[in-house]
């Protein structure tokens, strides 16, 4: 069986982008960044300076490492650079436009052995196969944030993948040290499909007065051994986005379990979307947060 080859190509340099791209060069890949433009490309590869900065500071990894890590990552103006590689990972922005044409102008230059994944966290990959070169050869490959920390990924199976292609991104996928989990291609994937709904109903709870924010969290926290409780997650993770991730589930499944709570709607409608806005279910904007209700 054919691997992935030497190099990699991601597409979108953003939180997600930059990681893949971190993990990829850390396991050996050459890998190829790029993003709307040369510039963007290019700030996503020193965010991940930033970062492999920091491991330095911290004693995770050593200076040498941590530049010839850098070396390997090229950001990259244009799609055809993607030509040379075997793996292609699209992190773009989580809009199906998007997606899509990324996928009909990055199909057009590769090879007919290789393969494009996509880190989508909800749009549905025999949906978006569509737009591929060959959905045999299109597979979701659903990263965790912060992608160095987080040990997961999800690997999702359109309609059409091949066997082939499965097998060579789970080789792929080990080679970065991480556990892969296989999902079938249906809303929210594993991952989501648990959670989402828990942190929907913790909105639920604290919209019909069952207890206040903090005891909320304190109690699935302590109660349930989370590293943190629900509404704390939904801050990190963004209101809007988890609006969003709730709504494919109710839309994509019909089931009336899935609906949105009207206070996570209430909060997202007033911008609250969490730490990434410094207000969310908590006040981020002192030393300390403070809870909003
Ligand atoms: P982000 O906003 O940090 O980054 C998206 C990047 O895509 C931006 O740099 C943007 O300029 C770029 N982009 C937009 N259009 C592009 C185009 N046509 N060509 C190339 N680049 C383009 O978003 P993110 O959080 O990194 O999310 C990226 C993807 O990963 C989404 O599909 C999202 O659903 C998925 N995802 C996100 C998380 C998370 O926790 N943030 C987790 C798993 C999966």
């Amino acid at each position: 069986m054919q691997s992935v080859g030497k190099s990699v190509g991601v597409i979108g340099a953003g939180q997600m982008g930059a990681g893949i791209a971190q993990v990829s060069a850390a396991a050996g890949y050459a890998v190829r960044l790029a993003d709307v433009s040369l510039d963007r490309a290019e700030a996503g590869k020193a965010g991940i300076a930033k970062a492999l900065d920091r491991l330095v500071t911290k004693e995770k990894t050593t200076r040498e490492d941590a530049d010839a890590l850098l070396s390997r990552i090229e950001a990259v103006g244009t799609l055809s650079a993607m030509a040379g590689c075997e793996l292609v990972i699209e992190a773009a922005t989580e809009r199906e436009a998007i997606k899509r044409a990324i996928f009909e102008e990055v199909g057009k230059g590769m090879s007919d052995t290789a393969i494009l994944a996509t880190n989508t966290s909800s749009i549905p990959i025999t949906r978006l196969a569509q737009a591929a070169p060959d959905a045999g050869r299109f597979v979701g490959v659903h990263f965790f944030n912060p992608v160095p920390v987080m040990g997961l990924i999800e690997l999702i199976r359109g309609l059409a993948t091949a066997d082939e292609t499965v097998a060579r991104v789970e080789s792929f996928a080990q080679e970065l040290g991480k556990r892969v989990v296989h999902a079938n291609d249906a809303p929210g994937f594993i991952v989501n499909r648990v959670l989402m709904p828990m942190i929907n109903e913790a909105i639920f709870a604290l919209g019909e007065g069952v207890a206040t924010i903090p005891d909320i969290d304190a109690a699935c926290q302590l109660g349930l051994n989370h590293p943190m409780g629900p509404l704390t997650l939904a801050d990190f993770i963004g209101l809007d986005t988890c609006l969003e991730i709730t709504r494919v589930l109710f839309e994509g499944t019909g089931d009336p379990k899935f609906r949105p709570a009207p206070l996570l709607i209430k909060y997202v409608e007033a911008g609250w979307y969490g730490r990434k806005t410094r207000r969310g279910f908590y006040d981020y904007t002192g030393a300390e947060p403070v809870p909003t209700r």
